[in-house]
């Protein structure tokens, strides 16, 4: 069979599974794997990992035995899947959270039913990325069924807290190995970047914690004691009039969309200072011997990680220089490198390809703002070709009424199975 007509094929036969990827999407939504706390996760893996086993995979089940959040009450359970075709070939990953945010307010449907309703699915996950996983299985479940004798080798994996860092998850069997060459050579994470839009990539980000001290004293008699809240406005009033400018002045090569995020930004997350809110409406009178910021920065794959704290360091340390008292401390909370593959690396194009058949457009290839599992793949697994790509759109993650379009599930499955035929149909 020519190249041309084994795509057809795929084509066709992803296009009459229709109904039954609608079905796996709402089976998913409907178990609610919130994270945090990490609920119901065993179901999800289990949902997932049985039905591919009826279809020939190797499973393994993997809990993250002293991860962040792990516990009897909330096991870490991730699920890899794996099929050996024919020969020796390369071997395509598939990976996709199966945890979701929490639902929040101002939903007009149950979060959890998977309620179908003009051409979409809608539910927390639905688009971040309960619909992307069901996508990737019926892509990897066609391929098994119209060529088993693929040269390579097809992995599956659904794990656990992404949303929380990824560190019970993805980070976790990537130390393991289970994201490194030769075991995997390709990964697609069905993550909702759009259904046209290849994402090689995501920014850097540093949450820290800045903490300006003072003294206590009668707030009727302030110029005894020595306000902390003033010296974290003194700190933010530089990070205003200095670093902000200096962020946005500078852009970075990576096509991050949306493009106002191609600059370096900083956001302050929250400032805490003085006494807790929890006074009933009845301050006592002090002055504030503590503030506390939290900083998400963001920064730019030019960027040295040490400089991006360096900078607030300067600044805190001008801070200190001009006002007498000023006392503060910096806490690292989190930090996460950025990462890209090279967009004329074999996944990039190969997806980016299929798109181009699929849709008949041309793909677009982007950057991500926000970080996602990428990271673990590349800093840990040091696998170096690694994209984001499925269906759902963006802006849609995290908010109320969260859906996926059924036809944008549909292409994305098809672009999924051709990248895969196109990865593997290579060999070795
Ligand atoms: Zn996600």
């Amino acid at each position: 069979m020519s190249r041309t007509a084994a795509a057809d094929h795929v084509l066709d036969k992803i296009a009459g599974k229709r109904d039954e990827l609608v079905t796996l999407t709402r089976d998913l939504i409907r178990i609610p794997t919130v994270n945090p706390p990490g609920d119901a996760y065993a179901p999800c893996a289990g949902l997932l990992g049985e039905r591919l086993r009826g279809r020939g995979f190797a499973i393994e089940y993997l809990r993250a035995i002293g991860a962040p959040g792990d516990s009897d009450r909330h096991p870490r359970l991730n699920m890899v899947a794996r099929r050996d075709l024919g020969g020796h070939g390369r071997c395509l990953h598939f990976n996709g959270h199966i945890d979701v945010v929490a639902a929040g307010q101002d939903w007009t449907v149950d979060p959890f039913a998977g309620i179908v309703r003009d051409g979409r699915i809608y539910g927390r996950g639905a688009c971040d990325m309960k619909g992307g996983i069901a996508a990737a299985v019926i892509a990897v479940e066609t391929l098994c069924e119209l060529y088993p004798d693929l040269p390579g080798t097809l992995e599956i994996s659904a794990t656990v807290d992404e949303e929380s860092g990824g560190f019970g998850g993805v980070a976790w069997l990537a130390e393991r190995g289970m994201f490194s060459p030769p075991r995997v050579d390709h990964v697609i994470i069905p993550e909702p970047l759009n259904v046209d839009r290849v994402c090689v990539g995501h920014r850097g980000v540093w949450w820290a914690e800045v903490e300006t001290q003072g003294r206590i004293a009668h707030g009727s008699m302030p110029f005894l004691g020595d306000c902390a809240i003033r010296h974290m406005a003194a700190f933010l009033h530089r990070v205003e009039l200095e670093l902000l400018p200096a962020l946005q002045a500078r852009k970075t090569r990576m096509p991050v969309v949306p493009a106002a995020a191609r600059h370096a930004t900083l956001n302050i997350n929250a400032v805490h200072g003085g006494e807790p809110e929890a006074h009933g409406g009845l301050p006592s009178p002090c002055v504030a011997d503590s503030c506390r910021a939290v900083l998400d920065r963001r920064y730019l794959i030019e960027e040295d990680p040490a400089e991006v704290k360096g900078e607030v360091r300067r600044l805190l340390e001008a801070c200190a220089a001009e006002r007498p008292g000023f006392r503060w401390r910096l806490r690292d909370i989190m930090e996460f490198q950025p990462v890209m593959t090279d967009p004329e690396a074999p996944v990039p194009r190969a997806v980016a390809t299929a798109i181009g058949r699929v849709l008949g457009r041309p793909a677009e290839i982007v950057a991500s703002p926000g970080t996602y599992d990428q990271k673990h793949v590349m800093r840990i697994g040091q696998l170096k070709d690694c994209v984001a790509y499925g269906p759902g759109i963006l802006d849609l993650a995290h908010q109320p009424d969260e859906y996926v379009e059924i036809d944008a599930l549909v292409a994305s499955a098809q672009v999924m199975a051709l990248a895969a035929l196109e990865l593997l149909g290579r060999g070795r």
